[in-house]
């Protein structure tokens, strides 16, 4: 006699099954409208219980046509990778294990998970030995960490304690970055009580690199000011990467904490082939970057890194009577945001463990290779032109209205006519004042035929469009 549980998890696997099989097959983009969907989910509150199994049964049929295929290989449009299979079967036990990781005594196996963890990740992307680390959801998280140890540290070398004083009264801090910065990094700062508008945005080049005179130029304005400096490594459209090495000892004469965002793009460092790109991020003060997006781990994975663990940890830390602290453990809740939190180092530990050092830098050489090999095969098509070839995983194209009226409309149509045609998911970009259509390779699965068959389709679809 099987119960509830059983059931219930014996449907899921079921589902899950058939999801990940149909992949290869199936749409790529939604194949049901917004009212379809809201019709079927949006369901009376029910009065009373139903059995486990139908429950999941039918989450499944309501959905349908309503999940993205990003599992899958042909979902190019922005970085958000896939699931390696032990990191899924892992991020299943994590739900069924169920632990509460703010604490080591909670959760001693997801507590020394995360340390592996936490080291392997430090490791392969060639960050400082001491960095502390957490765990977070993501990059944004990541960066809400950094930055309030940044903010933390900044101030307190002006004398001024912001975690018992706050930030009225406090030297106003000033943060430099390119202008090609990614919009989660003002966002981090909005939550810190830092606002938007304490970011001077440096134009950046036509690389879209921070220019290392321009950032001496604007710390040279006003030399004793406390600082922040937003670096990138792996820019939303081109993959480009500030120049660490020129950059971070200019940053540094001035006392200004460097902060890094490397959602996708540190991941670079794992590979031999791309590591130099990164040359120098190790100079850096704090590092953001993801799980969820190149190591493919299923979502919320970030990790935040940072060089000076003391105020990493003041910033963070947050003791209570009633609870169990373990002297010689790591207890998560001294370096996170959270409070309760899901042990989502499993997942991870397993991602790291399946691929090893060979198997990150084998994804992140296969994904760079399919990336250029999509760009240049779709730029290839009568009706379609390379605005940015691929330096790693990201590249740019776009369509020239064939009447010579309005490229950028007609980029976006042929983007809309791709997504309809269910082959491939792209997205549009407003880049140098032009649209383009993104080309983004982050997932385990893509393969050169899938890269091959996309590239039939965009000939398609242009066919059709011109026709
Ligand atoms: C995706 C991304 C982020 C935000 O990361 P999340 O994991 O979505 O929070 C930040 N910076 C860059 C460059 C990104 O690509």
């Amino acid at each position: 006699m099987q119960d509830e549980t059983t059931r219930a998890l014996g449907r899921a696997i079921h589902h899950s099954l058939q999801h990940l099989d149909q992949l290869p097959y199936a749409p790529v983009g939604p194949t049901v409208d917004l009212a379809t969907m809201r019709r079927r989910l949006l369901r009376p509150l029910g009065d009373g219980p139903l059995p486990a199994e139908q429950v999941i049964d039918e989450l499944v049929a309501d959905s349908a046509g309503g999940i993205v295929g990003s599992a899958g290989g042909r979902f190019h449009a922005w970085v958000v990778g896939g699931s390696v299979p032990a990191a899924l079967a892992a991020d299943w036990l994590t739900s069924t294990w169920d632990q509460n990781a703010g604490l080591y005594a909670a959760g001693p196996a997801a507590a020394i998970a995360e340390e592996a963890t936490g080291a392997w990740v430090s490791e392969l992307l060639g960050l400082p030995r001491q960095a502390s680390f957490a765990l977070v959801t993501g990059c944004q998280m990541a960066h809400a960490t950094c930055l309030a140890a940044a903010r933390n540290a900044v101030l307190r070398s002006k004398g001024w304690d912001v975690e018992a004083d706050g930030l009225q009264g406090a030297p106003a801090i000033r943060v430099i970055s390119g202008n090609q910065r990614h919009s989660s990094t003002t966002r981090a700062l909005r939550l810190l009580g830092l606002g938007k508008n304490c970011v001077i945005d440096i134009p950046a080049d036509d690389q879209y690199r921070l220019r290392p005179a321009d950032l001496e130029a604007e710390l040279r304005r006003e030399p004793d000011r406390p600082t922040i400096v937003l670096l990138l490594a792996g820019e939303l459209c081109t993959g480009s990467f500030d120049p660490f090495r020129e950059l971070i000892p200019i940053a540094k004469k001035y006392n200004a904490w460097v902060h890094v965002d490397g959602a996708f793009g540190l991941w670079a460092a794992a590979s031999a082939r791309f590591r130099h790109l990164t040359d120098g991020v190790d100079l850096a003060d704090s590092w953001a970057t993801d799980g969820h997006k190149w190591l493919n781990v299923p979502y919320d994975s970030g990790f935040a890194f940072v060089r000076d663990n003391a105020a990493h940890l003041a910033s963070m830390s947050s003791r209570e009577s009633y609870l169990i602290y373990d002297g010689n453990a790591r207890d998560q809740m001294d370096w996170n945001p959270e409070f309760s939190r899901r042990a989502r180092g499993f997942a991870a530990y397993a991602a790291i463990r399946q691929l090893g050092r060979s198997g990150v830098e084998q994804l992140v050489d296969r994904c760079c290779d399919l990336a250029l090999a999509l760009v240049r095969g779709v730029g290839a098509l009568p009706g379609a032109e390379i605005v940015w070839e691929p330096q790693i995983n990201q590249g740019l194209v776009r369509f020239p209205d064939p009447a010579g009226l309005d490229d950028n409309a007609w980029t976006d149509k042929v983007i809309a006519a791709i997504l309809a045609s269910g082959e491939a998911f792209f997205g549009g970009t407003t880049w140098h004042g032009s649209r383009c259509m993104r080309v983004s390779v982050s997932n385990w699965r893509t393969t050169q035929a899938e890269v091959d068959r996309v590239i039939a389709a965009v000939e398609n679809v242009l066919k059709r469009l011109e026709s």
